[in-house]
């Protein structure tokens, strides 16, 4: 593995969180004005620097995928229960329902069936934001990158648009690692995941847009517009991620989507060292073990390699 495709899955991984954390105190606000956008890791309702549920349940896959691959889904719906039963800050509302029914005995497939009957429509951003593991563990596997995207997602979101959305995420992410630009790796995935229509649109006009007509909610597509907006839009990873989380409304998430993107193609060398100090949480949940910048590089290395070498 050389140093550049190493430098951009440390990136991903690193950049992720990162984007959680810098979004977290701007979540559920409505944008700050284009002329007052927070560049800092800021407290909220987490101290400054916190990574939030994102990431969290990105690193329960991720410890899922170190366990097994290709992802054994019962295995993720157990770690994903053991996290929300030890009291995440923050949870989405359909995670929660599901999880909820599996943690009271039913299976993950029931419970997910159940909770997707109740709001049939809903196609929240949960498994999008968790997502990027799986591109880091496939990096060079494209087949089983495809397969485990969807995999991870249907456990909590088998909404059609939250199973492509997932995929076509790491599909980018596979053409970033090897190299391509942001746009050619969008068209490049294109070609490899289904979309629908209203989906596929929503991805392609995503630059175009200007900062007032996003409204960044919860909905997986709002989500995936934001990111590659803001990446598309700028010529550097602080200033992508800046203009995602600034988004406000579901900040946290549309920057940890972004980060990911973002990190990957700019690499762990050319994210702010001032936002990688500050970046920790606790995992796992409960333990009192704190999580730095260093664990997320040295997870991705793991990721990357069967054996947990990297051979550098
Ligand atoms: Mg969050």
């Amino acid at each position: 593995m050389n140093d550049t495709l190493l430098d951009r899955l440390r990136g991903c991984a690193v950049g992720a969180a990162i984007g959680d954390a810098l979004g977290m105190p701007l979540e559920f606000n409505p944008p700050p004005p284009a002329d007052n956008l927070i560049r800092e890791m800021t407290g909220g309702r987490l101290p400054a620097g916190s990574f939030t549920d994102d990431t969290e349940m990105a690193l329960a896959l991720a410890e899922s995928l170190l366990y097994q691959r290709p992802l054994d889904p019962d295995d993720l719906a157990r770690r994903f229960v053991a996290w929300i039963n030890a009291g995440p800050s923050d949870v989405g509302l359909h995670t929660s329902r599901v999880l909820r029914r599996i943690d009271a005995g039913a299976t993950w497939e029931e419970a997910v069936e159940a909770a997707q009957r109740q709001s049939p429509n809903s196609a929240g951003n949960g498994s999008l934001m968790r997502a990027w593991p799986v591109a880091i563990a496939y990096w060079d596997d494209l087949d089983n990158l495809l397969i485990d995207s969807w995999r991870q997602s249907r456990v909590t979101h088998p909404h059609p648009d939250t199973l492509a959305a997932s995929a076509y995420l790491n599909a980018t992410l596979y053409h970033v690692f090897r190299g391509s630009d942001i746009k050619m790796a969008l068209i490049l995935a294109s070609t490899l995941v289904k979309m629908d229509d209203e989906l596929w649109a929503v991805v392609e006009s995503a630059p175009a847009h200007m900062r007032d007509d996003l409204t960044n909610s919860g909905w997986v597509r709002h989500s995936l517009q934001s990111a590659i907006w803001g990446v598309m839009n700028a010529d550097s990873f602080e200033e992508a991620i800046v203009q995602v989380v600034n988004l406000g409304n579901d900040a946290d998430t549309a920057g940890a989507i972004a980060g990911a993107l973002a990190g990957a193609y700019y690499g762990l060398s050319a994210i702010p060292e001032r936002w990688r100090e500050a970046l920790h949480g606790e995992w796992p949940l409960g333990s009192g073990q704190i999580w730095t910048a260093d664990d997320f590089v040295n997870l991705a290395d793991q990721l990357a390699t069967v054996d947990g070498s990297t051979g550098t």
